[in-house]
């Protein structure tokens, strides 16, 4: 991979956002800053966005639509996405670096996902020249033609949170454009500039002007007006459950088309034959990796009593053992936590699980010594003697902490797992075939890990069950979500 010099040094200098081509503030002229949340320091300023920014932004993206993008041809579309793909790989680094100033991942995890998010675009280059209809036999009397055309959905809306800024945008775009679609992108008001720096790399590989537009904002002042928007017309959402009922409900207006990866309360099962070299750090990566900050985090552990107190005790050694710091530095295996509103909710949750009665057995406090002091950071957590009822075991914590749960049979660890309004992931670790096949059979999540977590590939579909969301991300299903398909009839006699 060859390595540019970095053109974008993170400095505190003011980010405009991008619309229609051109690099625009807000019409208010107000801004908002975005901090390093390992360091508290204001990196940038960017334009706090608004009904009016989203109203030119989706005009731009209705144009662009209508306009000569809708006359690129497949193998057209698939050369831009070739082309973002290698300008992705270039400036590679600098993305990572954007990543990890600007929302705290550790520049080791941001390098190792550059095969994820390239692969993302390679494959939807792929898939845009292998779009197609069906030619359809019918009953019909007379001599008539049938058979489908799959169509772009048109201006689509994308709103993502801020813990995995680039694959969310890539996630987002590389369908798009696959499929012909525009888009107009709001990304987390703690987390933008990745998103910006990706429209100025898409700007730069060819994309039309109005193709991608990215308006940055709060969820309230420009994710809403986007929802609701009536020229839009489909929304694509990742984030919290809460605001998925809220953008369903916007949605209603138009009757947009929306698809939502929502949040989890992932169950990972530790049966009794289980490789425990294997799965202690798996299971407690499946949680700590990006401090937690992830959807699928398999925060509720299930352990067979019978290897409880091992596992525990080993999870916990593993724990302590990790390198927590500014993840600019290599090193660093876990990072901050993105704000203090987000470092005073985990702490909330750690109060509450010592509170019901959960027993500490690692981490449980936030770090504050020396070069820790002005970040977000909490020490990798795991409770043991935890019960179902308790809110650390039910809710969503977003943080790096783990509840472990023992179970006796194998019938009760799945009536348990899936005792939750969620169902986006859960893994299994087993070394019994049989077992990984019963399992991740009766599991009710979208994704199913046994003896691995967070394997995510672009072929492969990835999404929830039950309050976790719905619509496919990755896999042939995945395009489906951007196109409409049209019954043509064409009497020929
Ligand atoms: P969030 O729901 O608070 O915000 C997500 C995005 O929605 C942000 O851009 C925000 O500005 C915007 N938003 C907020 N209110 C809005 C509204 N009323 N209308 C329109 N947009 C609005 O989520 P977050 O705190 O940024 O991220 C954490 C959540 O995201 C967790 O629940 C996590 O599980 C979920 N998540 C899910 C996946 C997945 O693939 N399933 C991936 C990553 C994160």
């Amino acid at each position: 991979m060859t390595v540019v010099p970095i053109r974008q040094p993170i400095d505190g200098r003011h980010r405009p956002m991008f619309i229609g081509g051109l690099w625009v503030d807000a019409a208010s002229g107000q801004t908002f800053e975005t901090r390093n949340p390992a360091t508290g320091e204001v990196i940038a300023t960017v334009p706090r966005g608004g009904r009016q920014d989203i109203e030119r932004a989706v005009a731009a993206a209705r144009n662009a639509f209508v306009g000569p993008w809708s006359r690129f041809k497949p193998h057209e579309r698939q050369k831009l996405l070739l082309r973002i793909a290698d300008l992705f790989e270039r400036h590679w680094e600098e993305i990572c670096i954007s990543d990890t100033t600007d929302m705290g991942l550790p520049i080791a995890r941001a390098r190792g996902n550059a095969n994820r998010v390239l692969g993302m675009l390679r494959y939807y280059a792929g898939m845009a020249t292998a779009l197609h209809g069906e030619t359809i036999e019918n009953s019909l009397p007379g001599d008539i033609v049938s058979f489908t055309r799959k169509e772009p959905v048109g201006v689509v809306g994308a709103i993502i949170p801020w813990n995995a800024p680039t694959a969310a945008s890539v996630w987002k775009i590389g369908p798009a454009l696959a499929t012909g679609c525009t888009v107009v992108l709001k990304p987390s008001e703690e987390a933008p500039l990745t998103p910006l720096l990706i429209a100025e790399l898409m700007a730069e590989a060819g994309v039309p002007d109005g193709v991608v537009n990215v308006v940055t904002g709060t969820g309230a002042e420009a994710g809403a007006p986007l929802a609701e928007h009536m020229g839009v017309d489909k929304i694509v959402f990742t984030g919290s459950t809460l605001t998925g009922q809220s953008i369903v409900r916007a949605s209603a207006g138009n009757l947009k088309r929306v698809s939502l990866e929502l949040g989890g309360k992932s169950p990972v099962i530790v049966c009794a034959d289980a490789d425990l070299e294997r799965a202690v750090p798996v299971a407690a990566m499946s949680v700590f990796a990006n401090s937690g900050q992830i959807c699928i985090a398999g925060s509720r552990l299930f352990v067979a009593r019978s290897i409880h107190d091992e596992f525990v005790e080993r999870l916990s050694a593993y724990a302590a053992s990790l390198r927590i710091g500014n993840g600019i530095d290599p090193g660093t295996e876990i990072g901050p936590l993105i704000s203090q509103r987000q470092l005073d909710r985990v702490e909330g949750y750690l109060r509450a699980g010592s509170e019901e009665g959960a027993r500490l057995v690692a981490g449980g406090t936030r770090l504050s010594d020396g070069a820790l002091a002005a970040g977000n950071f909490i020490a990798p957590t795991v409770f043991a003697g935890v019960s179902d009822t308790m809110r650390i075991a039910r809710e969503e914590i977003f943080g790096p902490v783990i509840s472990a749960l023992p179970f006796d049979t194998l019938d009760e660890a799945v009536r348990r797992a899936n005792d939750t309004p969620y169902g986006l992931a859960a893994g299994v670790f087993t070394r019994d075939l049989a077992t990984a096949h019963q399992l991740s059979r009766r599991l009710q999540a979208g994704s199913v890990w046994v003896n691995t977590y967070h394997a995510i590939d672009p072929a492969v579909p990835f999404g929830g069950y039950k309050m976790s969301g719905y619509g496919r991300e990755g896999g042939g299903e995945h395009l489906g979500e951007y196109l409409n398909t049209k019954g043509v009839f064409i009497r020929i006699d």
